[in-house]
């Protein structure tokens, strides 16, 4: 569960985040969307911890994560998996290094991490490819990759941040299934920043519209899509054919 509230985030007197209130319940697919420069990759690091939050609690099953320090707060990042645009993969590292990174990085055993990747790589269909380079992958098999190495650590929570942008529907498709599989199957509850609408309509149960650093509409999907009045409605209306 992530429960983020009155979270604020100020570059100087450049106010990022202004007030965020938002929930995603446990094993549930929240989506944020909104135009470009409204906060959302900030959002996430600042929910993954890569950025301190200025005000405002990010509680992340049970713990605040701005009191913590240390041990604690490494431990509170364990929980927390993060899977970027185009995947951010180590070019020189082959797919079952870049799994293995944060498995060597937090001193998990060697025989451990060889059965882990293994178990990883088989969860998102990449098995195959373990000894490929990114350069030798596709757009959508380096996100799947992406994707292993997010969950490496075994979180509860995963931050998706624009992990399908750029891909074919195809691709995108499979990607959101294993996003879902990965919900409905490990329990895993997942932020998804994305700008696509089809994404949303296929994924999330909750969905929050970002703009000017404040969410302006939010409620859970098969709601909001009923509501007249509502910009995010007219957005998650399905083309016509
Ligand atoms: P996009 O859809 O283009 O990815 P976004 O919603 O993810 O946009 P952010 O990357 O969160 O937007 O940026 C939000 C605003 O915060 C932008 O105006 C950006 O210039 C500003 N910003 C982000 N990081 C910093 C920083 N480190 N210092 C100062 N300003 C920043
Ligand atoms: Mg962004």
């Amino acid at each position: 569960m992530i429960e983020i509230s009155g979270l604020t985030k100020s570059y100087g007197s450049t106010v990022v985040l202004d007030g965020i209130d938002l929930t995603v319940g446990d094993a549930q697919i929240g989506a944020v969307v909104g135009p470009s420069g409204a906060g959302k990759s900030t959002l996430a690091r600042t929910v993954n911890l890569l950025e301190r939050p200025t005000s405002g609690s990010i509680v992340v099953n049970g713990q605040d994560l701005a009191s913590l320090r240390g041990a604690d707060l490494r431990a509170a990042r364990r929980e927390i998996g993060t899977v970027f645009q185009s995947a951010n993969l180590l070019r020189r590292l082959t797919a079952a290094e870049n799994v293995a990174l944060p498995l060597r990085h937090h001193g998990v055993p060697e025989h451990q991490v060889k059965r882990r990747v293994h178990a990883l790589l088989d969860r998102v269909g990449m098995l195959h490819r373990a000894r490929h380079y990114p350069s030798q992958l596709s757009g959508g098999q380096r996100q799947r990759v992406g994707i292993a190495r997010g969950l490496a650590l075994g979180p509860s929570v995963l931050l998706s941040d624009e992990a399908t942008s750029g891909l074919d529907p195809e691709t995108t498709l499979s990607i959101t299934t294993l996003l879902r599989e990965l919900r409905d199957d490990l329990g895993v509850t997942i932020l998804v920043i994305t700008h696509e609408m089809d994404v949303v309509r296929g994924l999330a149960d909750h969905v929050a519209r970002l703009d000017h650093g404040r969410i302006i509409e939010q409620g859970p999907v098969d709601q909001v899509v009923r509501r007249s009045d509502s910009e995010l409605s007219r957005a998650l209306l399905p083309l016509p054919p």
